[in-house]
């Protein structure tokens, strides 16, 4: 009998989920891939057939009691997952965990003790680890006994120099755990599998990704491992986000406590939700919305959130020593070539030449968009986090080390 692997990424208010079927002759192919959103107000529960076809679209009902709510929607995801199994039975569950901290560089199946370690690290990433941590715990009371795997954001990037780590910080702060960790690694990591083919020689090389989504960072490659990377403690750090502010000079942290008066949950809630593409246009923290928007300020927020880019791609590229492939994905670096165009002609400096053309097309999948003779290759390729969860997932029940999974 054949079995299949849930992928899960839970947010605050939807979880994202993907089905795989885990032949062992066969690899992995995708099945399904759905969501169920508005948990906590009307749950509804919407999955896609592999060529994007919806299988499922309805509202499912839960009790008004939150407690329960994740619990209830995880029945109906599972109800509707044995409906459509086909003769596969579910093997394990594989989620993306934001935070591992300092303890673990592997992905890991679940017990108590590891549960319990993983929510000590929930004020590092109070707006998913908490989500995260909640679906594996709902899913151990609907379907106790089955195996859960973490698979985590900040692993990726546990090959790089202390220096790329370290904050010049008292030894007994930086000993304490409080240092750079980097997060989006299951994104890297599945971008650096899918180099070679595309990039040949120069996969190998110095490379920089720019995953430009929701939350955003970027990464510096060498040999296909982390170098560098934009995020650092938190997910607060780096570049300019939807939401978030990216970095900031601690003094004002320190100003708008001390001398604003704002309480910690304030201060939170300013620099997690209020702020980036949202704060700075007062439009949105959609990118989509905020491009289409002709105000000053949301002109304003798309030239921070280029300016931002091209000041870590100078740096990021300072730290390999130079640049030889610039790769953009997700939502924004993925769907928007305005952004793409703009990145790319600040980035004239280090030899980026793009083909207009090429950008511009309407097109899926990996592409080059630079000009033949553009000493940087710039690409865009979709990214996969749920299959590179799905990999780790399948080799943790195969009890298989995997650390930084590579193809080719
Ligand atoms: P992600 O978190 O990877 O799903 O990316 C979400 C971001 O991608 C949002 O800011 C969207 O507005 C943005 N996005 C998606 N499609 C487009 C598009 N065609 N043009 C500009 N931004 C887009």
């Amino acid at each position: 009998m054949n079995t299949s692997l849930l992928v899960i990424n839970s947010g605050s208010s939807s979880v994202k989920f993907a089905v795989y079927d885990a032949a062992l002759d066969a690899g992995l192919t995708r099945i399904a891939n759905g969501m169920i959103e508005g948990i906590g107000a009307q749950p509804r529960l919407r999955v896609w057939g592999p060529d994007g076809a919806a299988l499922e679209d309805r509202r499912i009902r839960v009790s008004a009691n939150p407690v329960h709510g994740p619990e209830e929607a995880f029945e109906q995801l599972f109800d509707w997952l044995g409906q459509h199994a086909n003769g596969r039975t579910l093997g394990a569950v594989g989620h993306r965990v934001v935070h591992g901290g300092e303890a673990f560089t592997r992905p890991v199946r679940v017990t108590p003790a590891i549960l319990a370690q993983l929510e000590g690290l929930s004020a590092l990433a109070p707006l998913h680890q908490p989500h995260n941590l909640s679906a594996i715990r709902a899913i151990d009371v609907v379907l106790p006994g089955l195996p859960q795997v973490a698979c985590f954001d900040t692993e990726f990037h546990t090959t790089q120099p202390w220096v790329a780590q370290a904050f010049a910080l008292p030894r007994h702060i930086t000993q304490a755990g409080v240092k750079r960790y980097g997060f989006h690694g299951l994104s890297y990591e599945y971008i650096a599998s899918a180099l070679p083919p595309h990039l040949g020689a120069a996969a190998n090389g110095r490379v920089v990704v720019a995953h430009l989504g929701n939350g955003a960072s970027m990464c510096a490659l060498r040999e296909r491992k982390s170098v560098a990377t934009t995020m650092g403690f938190t997910a607060l750090d780096g570049l300019m986000m939807g939401s978030r502010c990216g970095s900031l000079d601690p003094g004002v942290v320190l100003h708008l406590m001390s001398g604003l008066g704002m309480t910690v949950q304030a201060v939170e809630k300013l620099l997690y939700e209020q702020s980036g593409l949202l704060g700075v246009s007062r439009v949105s923290g959609d990118m989509r919305t905020v491009q289409a928007s002709d105000t000053p300020d949301a002109q304003q927020a798309v030239e921070l959130y280029v300016y931002r880019i091209a000041q870590e791609l100078g740096s990021l590229a300072a730290s390999l020593g130079g640049l030889d492939a610039l790769v953009f994905t997700a939502g924004i670096g993925e769907n928007s070539a305005m952004i793409r165009q703009r990145v790319c002609q600040d980035a004239g400096w280090l030899g980026v030449v793009l083909d207009e053309d090429a950008n511009e097309a309407p097109a899926s999948g990996a592409r080059c968009i630079s000009q033949p003779g553009s000493r940087v290759a710039v690409w865009v390729m979709p990214t996969n986090e749920e299959l590179m969860i799905a990999r780790h997932t399948q080799a943790v029940l195969q009890g298989q080390v995997m650390h930084n999974w590579r193809e080719g």
